[in-house]
């Protein structure tokens, strides 16, 4: 099984609790204004990758987890579902970003969320930006709600100032993370 994915970074503090391996699925076929990440609108660019290759970086990388967010996930439902349940065989937390709500996602993937230990759902809404002394660390609006679905992460997971990563690769400079507070 596959999953249509526009770039990985192994180890990454900026997208989720500790130290974490970040995939990016390529495609959302949501598209909300105001997204930070347009070129990954197109549901043909990007790699094709192997999802056991991919679980196999993962646990190569040593990260306590996998966040995935895109792009949309839920999109392609069933090898995120694939992805997130044998990560979770490795011992590895999982953390999910979509713009789908909670119900929308258990009916796309009814098998995800048992293997999720935080959802963050919902449409970024340009015009209600996550911002103040109690904005809710990666959260793009505040109209997303997080969802904590094991025990392993809290709220005081996702509070602190959020941080930019920058890497210098062959092909050129890689950002992540979150630029605002
Ligand atoms: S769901 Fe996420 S990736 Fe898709 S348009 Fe909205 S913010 Fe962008």
């Amino acid at each position: 099984m596959n999953l249509r994915i526009a770039h990985v970074v192994d180890r990454t503090e900026a997208e989720g609790p500790g130290v974490r391996t970040a995939i990016w699925t390529q495609g959302c076929s949501i598209r909300c204004p105001g997204c930070c990440n347009p070129e990954l609108f197109g549901s043909r660019g990007g790699e094709l990758y192997a999802v056991e290759a991919l679980l196999a970086r993962v646990v190569d990388a040593g990260t306590e987890g996998i966040t995935l967010l895109g792009g949309e996930p839920l999109d392609q439902p069933e090898s995120v579902t694939a992805l997130a349940r044998a990560a979770r065989g490795k011992g590895l937390s999982v953390v999910v970003f979509s713009g789908y709500r909670y119900a929308e996602v258990e009916r796309r993937a009814p098998d995800l969320l048992a293997a999720v230990d935080v959802l963050v759902d919902g449409p970024y809404d340009a015009a209600q930006p996550e911002d103040g002394p109690r904005a809710r660390r990666w959260v793009g609006s505040r109209n997303q709600q997080l969802h904590f679905l094991g025990t392993r992460y809290g709220l005081a997971d996702f509070q602190g100032p959020n941080t930019v990563e920058l890497r210098l690769r062959p092909d050129g400079v890689m950002i992540n993370g979150w630029p605002h507070r």
